[in-house]
């Protein structure tokens, strides 16, 4: 959409004649009502200072977001807890036998209910909220959409197995979204238990135990008896304390869409995660390109509230569409307001599906360039071990001062959606080593306009990366 001078002017509250100034410093020549494109709206927000953000975007977000919160209203909250792990080392048993140490089980009938999240209550009267879509995939797909939900990182490894390629995976992630880590040392009811084994293996991926003289707690658990749950709780818990985690309850409420999908009976049905304020029955909403009043709050439980504060999951009935998982929602002032913002994100939507295409490397590394970052993340897949070992090895020591390469995560195997989920929240641009994306990966890099690079010699690999970080030093014309 093009906009005036004038609006623009008016928007970022400034006088007309300094943005037509800023214009002339730009080399644009422009009157009072020319319109201008995006691009050059753009550069001049970014000459005055203000965010950087599509001017229309700003227009019909402005208001959602709202102030930061006073220091003085903010309240503690639980923590968001996302369970991570190796398949079969008992990420969904984890989950839910911690479910069961809910105290407010006994008077409620207990957490019945499927709705994506649930929060313990502790016999202490502290709360624990558990995101029940368990793996690295959810997790990343979440904060790739923006929504860094998750607090706090339970690795669940098994002690009878070790380290495995999904735990190196998990890890990476977690690291990649900078969400600290517990470790879960699982099964240790096991006749081949060996959780010092399990330990000495975490060092060599810099996750060093407390036992070991680092800052990582571990908790050996058996999710099968029951054993240590508390013990992983009060890790939890006192992880929780070290981050602080605060929110203001006194507020319209925004937060996250954890899952939705459409219910015969029921219409579009959405489990939302509020990040800050109260969520309330009766509010207007927007949820991703959709919108809804909330007719009926039901939590895990499947009991109806009135309301749901910080870090509470909770269903929602009452959209109008269904939103995507990973979108945020947001209460707003009516319903007008709502349906202006919901056209708004449906035409966006639109307009994304037929403009996405694949991106290139120098596209992603001018992205980067732009946002002037010292880092330039890498996702790195090989055919053997040595050859990963290799180029890893050779991305560290190249770059300057002002960049240099960060490798993600690096790992044998072909290239899959995980790589590309995680690439694409971090921004980061895929190297293929002797191995290609399978199909699910190309068609994820498309949509997320993640770039894929293959190689077969690794000179060739690095000559590009070196090339590429040299244009940043580049002397600027
Ligand atoms: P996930 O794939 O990580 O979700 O793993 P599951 O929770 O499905 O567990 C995989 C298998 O390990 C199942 O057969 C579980 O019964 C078993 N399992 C999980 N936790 C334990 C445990 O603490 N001890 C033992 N002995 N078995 C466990």
């Amino acid at each position: 959409e093009a906009i005036t001078v004038q609006e623009l002017a008016q928007r970022m509250a400034e006088k007309a004649p300094a943005v037509i100034k800023a214009l002339m410093g730009m080399g644009v020549m422009a009157t009072i009502n020319q319109t201008l494109d995006q691009d050059t709206a753009q550069l001049v927000v970014e000459e005055f200072g203000h965010k950087v953000k599509r001017v229309s975007e700003a227009d019909v977000e402005e208001g959602l977001i709202g102030d930061e919160d006073d220091a003085g209203d903010l309240r503690s909250r639980a923590p968001v807890v996302t369970v991570m792990g190796h398949v079969d080392h008992g990420k969904t048993s984890l989950l839910d036998a911690l479910r069961k140490t809910d105290v407010v089980a006994g008077e409620a009938g207990g957490i019945t209910q499927h709705i994506g999240a649930y929060q313990v209550q502790l016999g202490d009267g502290n709360k624990i909220t558990f995101l029940d879509t368990p793996g690295h995939e959810a997790f990343t797909q979440m904060r790739q959409r923006g929504a860094g939900v998750t607090d706090i990182v339970v690795l669940v490894v098994a002690a009878d197995d070790g380290i495995m390629p999904q735990t190196v995976e998990a890890i990476n992630h977690a690291k990649a979204a900078e969400v600290p880590i517990i470790v879960a040392i699982n099964k240790i009811d096991k006749p081949g238990a060996d959780p010092t084994r399990v330990r000495n293996e975490l060092l060599q991926h810099e996750l060093v135990v407390e036992a070991m003289g680092g800052d990582i707690q571990d908790v050996e658990v058996s999710a099968l008896q029951g054993t240590n749950l508390d013990k992983l709780e009060e890790a939890i818990l006192l992880q929780s304390e070290l981050l602080e985690l605060k929110a203001n309850p006194d507020r319209n409420a925004d937060g996250v869409v954890i899952e939705a999908k459409l219910e015969r009976g029921r219409g579009p049905v959405a489990s939302l995660l509020v990040r800050r304020g109260t969520l309330k029955v009766g509010d207007v909403f927007v949820a991703g390109a959709e919108w809804g009043r909330v007719r009926a709050l039901v939590d895990e439980r499947g009991q109806q509230l009135k309301s749901a504060g910080p870090a509470q999951p909770v269903e929602v009935l009452g959209l109008q569409g269904t939103p995507s998982a990973g979108d945020d929602f947001a209460v707003v002032e009516n319903e007008a307001r709502a349906r202006e913002i919901h056209e708004y994100r449906q035409e966006k939507l639109r307009s994304k599906r037929t403009t996405a295409a694949p991106a290139s490397l120098e596209s992603m590394f001018s992205a980067i360039r732009e946002k002037q970052a010292t880092e330039f993340p890498i996702v790195v897949k090989g055919d053997v071990q040595g050859s990963v070992e290799a180029i890893v090895s050779s991305l560290e020591k190249i770059g300057n001062e002002d960049i240099r390469a960060r490798v993600l995560h690096a790992a044998v195997g072909g290239i899959t959606e995980s790589d590309v989920t995680l690439a694409a929240a971090s921004e980061a641009i895929i190297l293929g080593f002797n191995v290609r994306a399978n199909k699910q990966a190309r068609d994820a890099a498309e949509q997320n306009g993640v770039a894929i690079q293959y190689y077969a010699v690794i000179y060739d690999l690095i000559d590009d990366m070196r090339e590429l970080m040299a244009g940043q030093l580049a002397p600027e014309v």
